[in-house]
């Protein structure tokens, strides 16, 4: 699937439609001292209660063995950043792609 790097979409902030500019949204890795630190969620209070919310604590010891590569094709986030007010949201694919390209 071929993309453009710029289109026209409505914006939530601006409350019209503005040009955008697109970036493929990529999964950040979570560091130790960062900001998304899960030391700092703990100190901040979260994680606690009932369930970890799929985000807190031990990964499960199933990971190590699950199925891995049965799907071909995945769904894409779109990084849309506004150009009149710098802010951005993420935009998830429709359809499922298999190659993914902008232009
Ligand atoms: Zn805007």
């Amino acid at each position: 699937m071929k993309y453009p790097k710029i289109i026209r979409t409505y914006c939530k902030y601006c409350k019209k439609h503005t040009e955008h500019s697109v970036s493929q949204a990529r999964v950040r890795e979570r560091g130790s001292l960062k900001k998304g630190s899960i030391e700092r969620a703990k100190k901040r209070g979260l994680g606690r209660g009932y369930g970890n919310l799929g985000r807190y604590g031990s990964k499960p010891a199933i990971s190590k063995w699950k199925r891995t590569g049965s799907k071909s094709s995945k769904r894409i986030d779109l990084r849309l950043k506004c150009k009149v007010c710098n802010k951005s949201t993420i935009r998830t694919s429709s359809s499922r792609v298999k190659k993914f390209s902008l232009e």
